[in-house]
């Protein structure tokens, strides 16, 4: 006989208790798919809710190259020897599509894997973008009940995985690199407007010049992307990884951000939002899933293709005869 809610006590408990084990148990029955688990998983995150929040979430993007895992590395070193508790998660959904990772490989971040205050967390492998970034947003839960202090989610400019990430964190960090000539063309359009703290990374050596005209340059096109009345100009700023340099004062940048968000009432807003938003993103997830599973409209879906292909059928009848063949009625468009 099964008995769930002896098995979800546990689980609660020992996170609670910060055991890497059952933190490790907990991560993996949020990242699961299956339905029992996914029940399970949700009566787990309601025990653990009222002992999360805590935490600075931050989330670190950048280009693969850019020095994201030497930065979390140096960085999350510095913050558990200033007596924090940092766990890193990740975001990659080219982990699922490809099989390969371009993140979360734990020998990346040698020292933090082995620190016993730190806990490093690749990403989960299974589904969608929206899968992952859910099983991401509940293992923040997970890693702040166990009482993790600084939570690092790292992404990949990998599709939408950036905004995804933004809305799952306090701060977002856009890590970048000196590049001659036009510095924001090395920047997918839509990342700038999403970060509130950049840095020029491999600020060392015979880089160091270039980094730091960067940076003045990149802060001039920032102030101008931002309202004349803006509350926080993103900073950007010059840091070393590899040296462990400027990495302070782009920890002092991230709390500063986060007083700012915390004393206008601005951070619980954010979260809020943040918790409405993943809700619609969960129900559109879930209805896209159910229309492409269902038998009718996978019947229709080739011909009607075929036929908006071919030009014999406009894109709009298109979509009625698939949205009919859901079950929705007509003239739905
Ligand atoms: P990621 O793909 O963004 O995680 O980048 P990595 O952290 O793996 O770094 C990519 C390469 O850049 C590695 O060879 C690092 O040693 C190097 N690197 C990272 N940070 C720095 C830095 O601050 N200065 C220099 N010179 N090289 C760096």
């Amino acid at each position: 006989r099964k008995r769930p809610t002896l098995d979800i006590d546990q689980y609660a408990a020992g996170v609670r208790e910060g055991s890497r084990a059952w933190i490790a148990r907990a991560i993996t029955l949020v990242e699961s798919t299956r339905a029992d688990h996914r029940a399970l998983a949700q009566r787990l995150l309601v025990e653990l809710l009222p002992h999360s929040g805590t935490a600075r979430r931050v989330g670190i993007s950048g280009v693969p190259g850019v020095g994201k895992s030497t930065f979390i590395d140096a960085l999350g070193t510095q913050l558990t020897g200033a007596g924090h508790r940092v766990a890193v998660l990740a975001v990659d959904p080219s982990s699922s599509r490809t099989g390969g990772s371009i993140l979360g490989d734990k020998t990346r971040m040698e020292r933090l894997a082995a620190d016993p205050a730190a806990f490093v967390r690749p990403s989960p492998t299974s589904g969608t973008l929206g899968g992952v970034a859910r099983a991401t947003r509940e293992s923040i839960v997970v890693m702040e009940a166990a009482g993790y202090d600084v939570v690092l989610v790292e992404t990949v400019g990998v599709g939408q995985s950036e905004t995804a990430v933004a809305n799952m964190v306090d701060t977002f960090l856009l890590l970048t690199l000196a590049r001659t000539g036009d510095q924001l063309q090395g920047i997918k359009k839509g990342v700038l407007e999403l970060a509130d703290l950049v840095s020029v990374n491999k600020a060392d050596g015979p880089h160091e010049r270039d980094a730091k005209s960067a940076a003045r340059e990149l802060s001039g096109a920032l102030r101008l992307l931002q309202p004349p009345d803006a509350a926080w100009t993103p900073p950007v700023l010059t840091c070393s990884a590899r040296e462990g340099t400027g990495l302070d004062t782009v920890w002092d940048r991230v709390e500063q951000h986060r007083k700012l968000l915390e004393s206008t009432g601005a951070l619980a807003k954010k979260r809020r939002d943040q918790q409405v938003d993943w809700t619609w993103s969960m129900v559109r997830e879930q209805l896209l899933n159910r229309l492409r599973d269902h038998p009718g409209v996978r019947d229709v879906a080739p011909e009607v293709e075929r036929e908006v292909r071919s030009g014999t059928l406009t894109a709009t009848l298109a979509a009625e005869r698939i949205l009919q063949a859901f079950g929705m009625p007509d003239g739905e468009l």
